[in-house]
Formats: C-alpha cells, structure tokens, sequence
C-alpha cells in the first residue's frame, strides 16, 4: 500500500471566509439577506431564491446524522483511516453537509442514524477539517 498525504482544502476567494472561521475552530456557514435560508457549503447566490447577498454567521456545529456509509477502500491518501464513517449530517441550522464522523466503530448496521453529532476539527496542513462526533444521549 503506498502512502499519500490526504489532499489539503486551498481556499478561494468564495470559500476564505469558511476556511479562515475554520482553524479558529468554527464552523461558519452562509445565510441569505431576502429569504433567511441558511446554506451548506459555500455559493454566491442562494440555491433557495437566487438572491446575491449572502453574509457568513457562526453555526451551532450540532445536527444529526441523516444517513451515512461505512467506507472500507477508498483512494490511497484516505486508506490507512478505513474502515471509517462518512455520513450526511442535517446542521440544526438546516443544511446538510458531508463529512466524516471519528470515534466510533465502523459497523453496517445503521446503529448511528439520527445520532445527535458536533462538530471538532482536525488539523491537516495548514488547516483545519471540519468532523464530526457522535454525542453522549442522556436519558
Ligand atoms: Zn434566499
């Protein structure tokens, strides 16, 4: 198996501000002037109306896993992690975003779906990854 450094995330002018809040340890997501609608992943108009003015706020880092795969090859930057969890998870702010969830075992049997989940970040090269870990449910 040969070895290669994971590929680190190179910011645009789009996506600095995300990057930036990023290895303060925060997760910053986009939100839209005209209709309110909180947005994933960096854009320059909103997917909701189309409007132009998208101004950046903290996010909670909190959601929920909505569904998630248990990845056991993958390419050879990311293999030395697999088994390992990639999962869709709904911010409580509404977006869903694609990330990784550590500390957990990497089973098939969809035991982590709804999981209450926060956001941590990992650092590679000179930033900082968003991933996600499952929370403590208390009775
Ligand atoms: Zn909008």
């Amino acid at each position: 198996m040969t070895t290669e450094p994971m590929p680190v995330p190179e910011p645009t002018p789009l996506t600095a501000p995300y990057w930036d809040a990023a290895r303060r340890g925060e997760l910053h997501l986009q939100r839209c002037a005209r209709c309110d609608e909180a947005i994933g992943y960096p854009r320059l108009n909103c997917p909701s109306c189309g409007g132009r003015e998208l101004g950046w706020f903290r996010a909670q880092g909190t959601g929920r896993i909505w569904s998630y795969v248990v990845v056991e090859r993958t390419e050879p930057a990311f293999a030395a992690a697999a088994p390992y969890v990639v999962a869709v998870i709904e911010l409580d702010e509404g977006p869903r975003l694609l990330s990784v969830i550590r500390g957990v075992e990497a089973r098939h049997d969809m035991s982590l779906m709804d999981r209450r989940v926060r956001v941590e970040f990992e650092p590679r090269g000179n930033q900082q990854i968003p991933v996600f870990t499952v929370q403590e449910e208390h009775a």
